[in-house]
């Protein structure tokens, strides 16, 4: 695999895994590029981009 980790070396972004739904569509969701709050909804990576067309006026 060429996404090795070298020691100390991060990545730019730290991912949450877990296991959310979408709270739109219903997909599985296994990682996050944030910490997801609970008690509040997630959105997968399209529903994502879709809100933000929507809201991006
Ligand atoms: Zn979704």
């Amino acid at each position: 695999m060429a996404f090795k980790k070298f020691g100390g070396k991060r990545f730019h972004r730290e991912m949450h895994k877990g296991n959310w739904s979408c709270s739109d569509c219903g997909a599985e969701i296994t990682e996050l590029p944030f910490e997801p709050t609970p008690g509040r909804p997630v959105y997968c990576k399209e529903c994502w981009a879709k809100r933000r067309v929507e809201k991006g006026r």
